[in-house]
């Protein structure tokens, strides 16, 4: 059976013609043929023109890769997921996106990579001051370096004296959460002799606060919110 297929664009409804090549668009649900989803030339540039990335900020949070990207008409997309791919050297996204603005993100996420990686621990070093008190020597791959710096568990959240910015926070509590594991590792035969920050990591994870933000609850509107705060996780959970 010899049948026609009109071509009409699935995006703006007008017909159009077409020279050496369609296109269309991707969808599974597309069962037969005759419902394929045709897009004109005119809308296709029009896609192009719109996909001009004129800022991307990526994001990681419990490993979950997400960008938010400002276009130069002023659209934004908040928080899609994406997956870099690096033999491509593009970034794929939840939307659909041409290649040239794919590449163009990639770009973005290079220069988030090696951020990211200079924001990164190199050194950790705790000593116990008085009561709860601990400091930390911190240095990070990028050479950014804290002496001394003083913080303290309250009510289940890590508390540091002076502003730090959040990557820093994020890996002093990674951090500190090995190191007290390993300092009770240290001290199973001498328990008695335990400090209370030892004791307190002892107790089962029920007595953690964990319905509290970050944010709210130790730092007001100060910039401190973080990944933690948005998602209401404890920092300091998982004891
Ligand atoms: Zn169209």
């Amino acid at each position: 059976m010899i049948r026609t297929l009109p071509l009409t664009c699935s995006r703006c409804g007008k017909d159009f013609s077409a020279q050496d090549h369609l296109y269309y668009q991707d969808d599974f649900s597309v069962q037969s043929f005759k419902n394929i989803k045709l897009v004109c030339d005119e809308c296709i540039h029009a896609w192009q023109e719109k996909w001009q990335i004129v800022h991307a900020e990526f994001h990681e949070h419990n490993y979950v890769l997400t960008v938010t990207i400002t276009l130069k008409d002023g659209t934004v997309f908040e928080n899609m997921d994406c997956t870099p791919i690096e033999d491509t050297e593009s970034v794929i996204t939840g939307e659909d996106i041409p290649p040239e603005a794919q590449h163009a993100l990639y770009e973005y996420y290079v220069t988030f990579a090696q951020q990211r990686e200079a924001q990164q621990l190199k050194d950790c070093f705790f000593t116990k001051g008085t009561e709860e008190v601990m400091f930390a020597d911190i240095t990070t791959n990028g050479g950014e370096h804290y002496e001394k710096l003083a913080f303290t568990i309250e009510e289940g959240y890590l508390k540091t004296a002076q502003e730090v910015p959040d990557y820093i926070l994020e890996g002093l509590v990674t951090a500190y959460k090995s190191y007290l594991a390993q300092e009770e590792m240290l001290s199973t035969s001498t328990q008695p002799a335990a400090p209370r920050v030892t004791q307190r990591k002892a107790m089962p994870q029920s007595q953690w606060p964990s319905g509290g933000s970050y944010g709210e609850n130790n730092y007001g509107a100060g910039s401190f919110g973080g990944g933690f705060g948005r998602n209401k996780k404890n920092p300091f959970g998982g004891f």
